[in-house]
């Protein structure tokens, strides 16, 4: 085992009869993209940031183009990145011009003087930067506007679901669509990367747990990289990605028991709903979920890419180092 690849394009309840190729088409070039850095000896933190951007460029997904409204119809992009190797990380929030909020704060990263830039800020820094800056009406497509008309009787002030609201609505709200990738390089770094446009119909200047290291985004070469993805304010109060690792590094636990542990206990007394795709020092992948699916894929080494959607098409022995 040289390398390991994962991706993520969200968790939720995802419907049964929408066509589902487009979403694994979609995994598949974000792993091809991470998968030919990888290949070519390149780091783990780069291949993470080659993958989520190109699900961030991908209309289907959460992130970039296709990411959700807020409750004003604009669009507000909360994006995060750490390196295992050195614990150095990178995150932004609230940026609204940014084509590929995931190399803005891979760029955040590379600068070294903070961690986490917010709002008109962020998108200052990446415009300094050279980053590609786009109009916030870049980020719109007609879906997402449906969505967001879907969700308008549920609190724009909370992402927990008015469950009076109709059926259908309440579906589309908790779809959720974020994206993130963890690796491990041929040298044996960690990386991960989360990319989101948070949650439908949030309330403007709300941010979730994507930006936010410990959350939704850690990595450590110590014990684990982490990308999570679901309803952001249960994953910050639980501290997922952190609870991860920490049940690795202090219980000595594996990387499978930890992230299951996590999202069947804190994660889920919380009522939190969503998953995490966790990659082991060892190259061991664990993708725990409690939503009905995830959008997921992996690549190993030079085995052809796996992608998986549903609970019931996980298969554990593919997972396996
Ligand atoms: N966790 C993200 C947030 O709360 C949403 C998602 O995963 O789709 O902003």
């Amino acid at each position: 085992m040289t390398y390991v690849l994962a991706v993520h394009g969200g968790a939720g309840v995802i419907a049964g009869d929408t066509a589902q190729e487009p979403y694994h088409a979609g995994l598949r070039a974000a792993l091809a993209a991470g998968g030919a850095v990888l290949r070519a000896g390149g780091s783990a933190v780069a291949a993470v940031a080659a993958a989520v951007a190109a699900l961030e460029d991908c209309p289907l997904f959460n992130a970039g183009r296709g990411a959700v409204f807020t409750a004003d119809e604009t669009h507000e992009l909360d994006a995060g990145i750490m390196d295992g190797a050195t614990l150095r990380a990178g995150a932004l929030a609230g940026a609204r011009h940014i084509r590929n909020p995931i190399l803005a704060a891979n760029a955040i990263m590379d600068d070294g003087r903070f961690v986490l830039l917010a709002g008109a800020g962020a998108d200052r820094f990446a415009a300094d930067a050279g980053l590609a800056r786009v109009d916030n009406g870049y980020f719109s497509t007609p879906q997402r506007h449906a969505q967001l008309l879907g969700v308008r009787g549920l609190d724009p002030d909370s992402t927990a679901l008015d469950h009076s609201a109709p059926e259908v609505a309440l579906r589309d709200a908790r779809r959720f669509g974020t994206v993130g990738a963890v690796a491990l390089d041929a040298a044996g770094n960690l990386a991960a990367a989360t990319s989101t446009g948070g949650m439908t119909n949030k309330r403007p200047g709300r941010i979730g747990d994507t930006p936010l290291v410990g959350a939704g985004v850690y990595a450590n070469n110590a014990s684990c990289a982490v990308s999570a993805t679901g309803t952001g304010e249960h994953f910050i109060r639980a501290c997922v990605a952190h609870d991860i690792h920490a049940r690795m590094a202090y219980g000595g636990h594996g990387v499978a028991r930890a992230a299951h542990d996590c999202i069947g206990g804190p994660l889920a007394d919380l009522g939190g709903e969503g998953g995490v795709i966790a990659l082991g020092r060892d190259g061991t992948l664990a993708m725990p979920f409690n939503s009905r699916g995830m959008y997921r894929g992996w690549l190993r080494d030079d085995a052809p890419a796996q992608t998986r959607i549903f609970r019931e098409d996980e298969d554990r022995p593919a997972l396996a180092p």
